[in-house]
């Protein structure tokens, strides 16, 4: 009995760890879902204002999101995300598809003469996207973590720094710091990096003597991305026709499918493509193309759909892994990164949201098996080594492939380098 009572006094006395998580987008929410559910207590910083609205459309037309420069851009969720959702967080997919977003089964991406002998397996349900603007995807997101004891989310805040103890061999982070001054330093057992593609960490701890590696490649295109939303009464356009997506080579283009009857187009083109890039810029040179592509038409045309908004474009996009260890040792102790922070990829792909909340969700397993900082920091990168590179290293070689491709059908002689 007594020891029982100890026990139960101990366990009381032991203090929750506490860990600051810098960006509340998808990585940065999926990490601090999964820490909190290891019993971590989470303050997640953002510099941008919370979402006027809970309410997908209005959020999408309303909501500043300066800190997310692909936040209008066509978004689809690959089935690392479901499977993940789906055995780990199931009342977080059951918000999303709430909020309108859609399941898209294995025989949703079968042609038609393959559907009429396919026999669906229960394994084939690991196969399914979820589909839906990024937009949703965020708000059920901020919804569900701001309903988790122990994660508060400080919105219109901008990191510009980090606490560091400059008496170890390497910079260890007790903190980041929000304005001038100790008053505005917010000290935290640890760090997570989840800035996104303008993280200023890397930059900060290297002047403070981390000596992070990193590779880089660019993705060779531009994303052109414009929104639309079907008629009332009328429905997506049947498949089976001509393919919604497809590498002309010259133009890579596909319909997304999303959510609440919207959908988008995006048309991806290779950097070195000039005329068709000022072309597509444009509303009126957008919809030309689209009006060409049999399999793009039938869902742009006006009387199925009515365009929101303009053309989004965005371009310096690449790929990227940022190594927080060099050989068995880390760079920086007590500090981590995740999502586009330390590891993104060509968007065309579509796996920068799941690889984001599985890094948060392998960081959290670490966190909660381990409280030695060079432990958990081996033990994190030796995941992400296992579960995300070799998709990585697939990727930088098909983007290689692709600019090749693209030069070749630009310049007949062109020979690679
Ligand atoms: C054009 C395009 C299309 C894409 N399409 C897909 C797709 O179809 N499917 C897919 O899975 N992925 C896609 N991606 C990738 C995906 O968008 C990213 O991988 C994902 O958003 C990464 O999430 P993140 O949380 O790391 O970064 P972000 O989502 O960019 O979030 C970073 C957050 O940090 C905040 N922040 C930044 N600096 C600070 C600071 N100093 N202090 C406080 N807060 C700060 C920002 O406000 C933001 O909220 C696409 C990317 C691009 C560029």
């Amino acid at each position: 009995m007594i020891a029982s009572v100890r026990g139960q006094q101990l366990q009381e006395n032991v203090r929750p760890e506490k860990g600051i998580v810098v960006g509340a987008g998808i990585a940065g929410l999926g990490t601090a879902i999964a820490l909190a559910r290891q019993g971590v207590s989470v303050t997640v910083i953002d510099r941008d204002p919370p979402p006027g609205s809970d309410d997908p459309d209005r959020a999408f037309a309303e909501w500043p999101r300066r800190g997310v420069a692909q936040f209008r851009h066509s978004h689809v969720f690959l089935a690392r995300l479901y499977v993940l959702l789906r055995d780990h967080y199931p009342e977080l997919l059951a918000t999303l598809l709430q909020m309108g977003a859609r399941k898209l089964p294995f025989s949703a991406s079968l042609p038609p003469q393959l559907l009429d002998g396919y026999d669906a397996l229960a394994a084939d349900d690991d196969f399914t996207l979820l589909s839906s603007r990024r937009v949703t995807l965020e708000l059920a997101m901020r919804r569900f973590a701001a309903a988790q004891p122990g994660i508060e989310i400080v919105p219109d805040c901008r990191v510009q720094g980090l606490v560091l103890s400059p008496d170890s061999g390497i910079p260890e982070v007790s903190g980041v710091r929000i304005g001038e001054g100790e008053k505005q330093e917010l000290r935290a057992d640890f760090v997570i990096d989840a800035s996104g593609r303008t993280s200023p960490f890397p930059d900060l701890l290297r002047k403070a003597g981390a000596r992070i590696a990193e590779e880089s490649a660019p993705a060779g295109i531009v994303y052109f991305t414009r929104h639309y939303r079907l008629r009332p009464g009328r429905s997506e356009p049947p498949r089976g026709g001509a393919p919604s997506v497809a590498d002309l080579g010259y133009l890579k283009f596909g319909v997304f499918r999303a959510d609440n009857g919207w959908f988008s187009v995006t048309l991806a083109v290779p950097e070195i493509e000039d005329g068709l890039r000022a072309l597509v810029r444009k509303a009126a040179g957008f919809d030309a193309v689209c009006a060409q592509l049999p399999g793009v038409s039938p869902w742009t045309d006006r009387a199925c759909a009515e365009p929101m908004g303009d053309v989004y474009a965005m371009g310096g996009l690449d790929s990227l892994w940022r190594h927080y260890m060099r050989g068995p040792r880390p760079v920086v102790r007590n500090f981590f990164a995740v999502g586009d922070a330390v590891i993104r990829s060509n968007p065309l792909y579509g796996r920068g949201c799941s690889a984001g909340f599985l890094q948060g969700h392998l960081l959290a397993r670490v966190i909660a098996q381990t409280s030695d900082p060079l432990a958990r920091a081996q033990a994190f990168y030796a995941a992400q080594m296992r579960e995300i590179r070799p998709y990585y290293d697939i990727m930088v070689k098909q983007d290689a492939q692709a600019t090749r491709r693209a030069e070749r059908a630009r310049d007949p002689d062109y020979q690679p380098r």
